[in-house]
Formats: C-alpha cells, structure tokens, sequence
C-alpha cells in the first residue's frame, strides 16, 4: 500500500511537469514487432534497454515464463489483435535465464496455495474445470525448451497468418545478452 501511494505522489509530478511528452507515440508498433516474454522484475528495463527499444515500438506481452498456456488465452489473443489490427509481422518470444517459472513444481504450488487458506474443495473445483490443474501450474525445465513450445505452438495456431516471422531468443538476465533458440542471429 505504501509504496502505491508513492506510486500516486510521483505520478501527479510526472504529468504536472509534463515529462510525458518524451514519450509521445502512436499504437501502432513502429518496428512492427511483437514480444512475447517473462514478467520477470529484472527484465523491465533490462530488455528494452538491451534490444534498443524506446516508447512506441513494440507490443510487449508479458507472463510467467514467457508462455502461451491455450490457444483460447491472452497471448494468443493478444497477438492476433497485434497482427491482424495493428500491422505487426514478426513475433519474438524470449526466455531468459535464471527464470523464477522454471522448475515450479505444481504440487508443492497447490501446498502452498493451502497454507494461504485455498481449501482442497476450491482446487478440486478447479480440476473439474476441463483443463489439466497440475499442467497449467507447472513450470519447464529448460528455458529453451520452453522458448521451442511457444515459438511451435503460435506458428502452429490456426489463427496465426502464415505470413507472419516468430523467433526464439534467450536473454541472459545478467548482461542481456540474447542467443537465438529458432531464429536469426547476428551474422
Ligand atoms: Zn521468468
């Protein structure tokens, strides 16, 4: 709470001073790019910072891990809308290391979620909801076959045009360096 009120404090300063203007720009992504990645906190201004973005020039569309969980959820729709609305053509999705979804166990997930006050009758709820509870929670084993699955599973949606260029890339949580999975690299 308190840091929301900071949050609030800084925000009314920010526009009365106008220093929004810098970061005037259209909602159609100048480099007609898409990025699927990992809400990671390290990666906030790490990975613009580290590919060159600026205000303006990307959709970024961010998860836990960086994952496309269905083929009915928000990422998927988030990039039809990016494509089929916004005129984006290629799609990144980058992993990157370090990643806290990686090795998340879902049992020891459901464990904790009952120490929170999550009874068993809610979560068997859940699994009666047609879809695989334990899948949904858990997390990958390696960043790059993680990076693999989603780059296969958005080429592979039916929805997806085509046309449309979808890379894998890891950034190094570190140094943000980014190594191609399944895409161009630097020649
Ligand atoms: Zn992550």
């Amino acid at each position: 709470m308190e840091e929301i009120k900071k949050i609030l404090a800084y925000n009314k300063q920010f526009v009365e001073e106008k220093r929004y203007e810098q970061y005037s720009a259209s909602k159609f992504p100048n480099k007609k790019l898409a990025i699927v990645t990992c809400m990671d906190t390290r990666l906030v201004e790490l990975l613009p910072a580290a590919l060159g973005l600026k205000n303006g020039d990307v959709k970024m569309i961010k998860n836990a891990g960086g994952v496309v969980t269905s083929p009915f959820g928000s990422v998927i729709r988030s990039l039809l809308v990016a494509i089929i609305e916004l005129g984006v053509t290629d799609i990144m999705v980058i992993g990157h290391t370090d990643c806290g979804v990686q090795h998340i166990d879902s049992e020891m997930m459901i464990h904790h979620m009952k120490e929170r006050g999550i009874t068993q009758e809610s979560i068997d709820l859940m699994k009666y909801c047609g879809i695989d509870f334990e899948k949904w929670l858990s997390g990958f084993d390696t960043v790059e076959d993680s990076v693999r699955e989603t780059v296969d599973t958005i080429r592979n949606h039916p929805l997806i045009p085509n046309d449309i260029n979808i890379f894998g890339y890891v950034i190094d949580t570190q140094t943000g360096e980014l190594y191609p999975v399944c895409g161009p690299a630097l020649d």
